[in-house]
């Protein structure tokens, strides 16, 4: 919160308005799915309705709870206007929807409606979010190394015949036995002609005898998300896709040697790009190299092609490149790694040979 008055301060804004649950959060620890923090540069004050009493007074630091039945939204707008020397509030408009803006405005006072709410320029909380403490970084440490032992898990289960689908719910079934609060994005399984679909969701299809299968996959741990993917092999590979899954390995390295404090994101994704492309790839890698994770399984900064924004120390960002080869296969390697000063540590340390079953 200290952190966030002086970005006020120095944004010249008396009020903000936050309403992205994951920021609420981030901000004063509260968990639940109906809530709006209001910031001054004296005060906090958390507004959220009856179901969450009990929760609110236990989770939330830093900041005065306040239960109602109206909007906690509204009732956070409201609290703002009447604080002494609270002129504006700065909202996060990515966030918001003008419906939303309209409710907010018509529960002003006349004389404040057209003023008082002011939308932010850059995502406020979101930017403090990105880099990491002490104690961020051992959650989402943690969270990854469950990744890799579910990996490990996984790979005793699979083999020729059994659905995706299956191999999906096996996964998610041991992630909650060893303590998992839910996955952070649907399970990718994609296998076969499949995985040269980047988002292929898990279906009836059984795994063939040969070809890649890609994994996808991610847990909350504490509210921390874990993203990993590990394409394998089933049955034995020609010498063409050994070559395709080296050639992605090569540019996932690549990029992971990249990383480090000050360097650009597009730099980082350069490195990637570059493998490829000397492989004559470049076109099969049709996304951005990585992407910010935390609290949210996708967050600053976006790690593509021309970003400007440097990394810096704290951050903890994906690595994954890949190819798509349509009505063929697709491999994609995607690990977690910390910025530090010096360099960047994988936090998922799930080999990344190809592995052949
Ligand atoms: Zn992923
Ligand atoms: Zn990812």
């Amino acid at each position: 919160m200290g952190a966030l008055r002086r970005k006020l301060s120095r944004a010249g804004l008396s009020g903000l308005l936050v309403t992205h649950l994951p920021d609420v959060c981030y901000l004063c620890g509260f968990t639940g799915s109906s809530a709006a923090l209001a910031v001054t540069r004296r005060a906090a004050r958390l507004f959220t309705d009856g179901r969450y009493a009990i929760q609110a007074n236990e989770e939330v630091k830093a900041a005065r709870v306040q239960i109602g039945s109206s909007s906690p939204a509204v009732a956070a707008v409201q609290w703002l206007a009447a604080q002494p020397g609270v002129e504006t509030a700065g909202y996060d408009p990515t966030r918001t929807t003008v419906a939303e803006l309209a409710n907010w405005r018509a529960a002003l006072p006349a004389r404040l409606r057209r003023s008082f709410l002011s939308a932010l320029p850059a995502p406020f909380v979101e930017l403090l979010r990105c880099v990491k403490d002490q104690d961020e970084l051992a959650l989402m440490a943690e969270a990854a190394h469950l990744g890799c032992r579910l990996f490990d898990h996984i790979l005793k289960f699979i083999r020729p015949g059994i659905p995706e689908l299956e191999v999906a719910a096996e996964l998610e079934h041991r992630a909650r036995l060893l303590g998992a609060e839910g996955m952070s994005f649907e399970t990718i399984v994609a296998s076969g002609a499949r995985s040269a679909l980047p988002h292929g969701r898990a279906t009836e299809q059984p795994l063939p005898r040969r070809g890649f299968l890609t994994l996808d996959f991610g847990i909350i741990l504490k509210g921390y998300c874990s993203d990993m993917t590990r394409t394998v092999f089933l049955g034995k590979p020609k010498p063409g896709e050994r070559h395709a899954y080296q050639s992605v390995l090569e540019a996932q390295q690549a990029a992971v040697a990249a990383v480090t404090a000050g360097i650009s994101c597009g730099e980082v994704d350069e490195a990637a790009r570059s493998v490829l492309r000397r492989q004559r790839l470049a076109e099969a890698f049709t996304h951005s190299t990585g992407h910010g994770v935390g609290l949210e399984i996708h967050e600053l900064p976006r790690v593509g092609a021309g970003q400007a924004t440097r990394l810096a120390a704290g951050m903890v960002i994906t690595i994954e490149p890949g190819i798509y080869l349509p009505g063929r296969y697709g491999v994609r390697i995607e690990d977690m790694v910390t910025v530090t000063r010096n360099g960047g540590e994988v936090l998922t340390h799930s080999p990344k040979a190809l592995i052949e079953l």
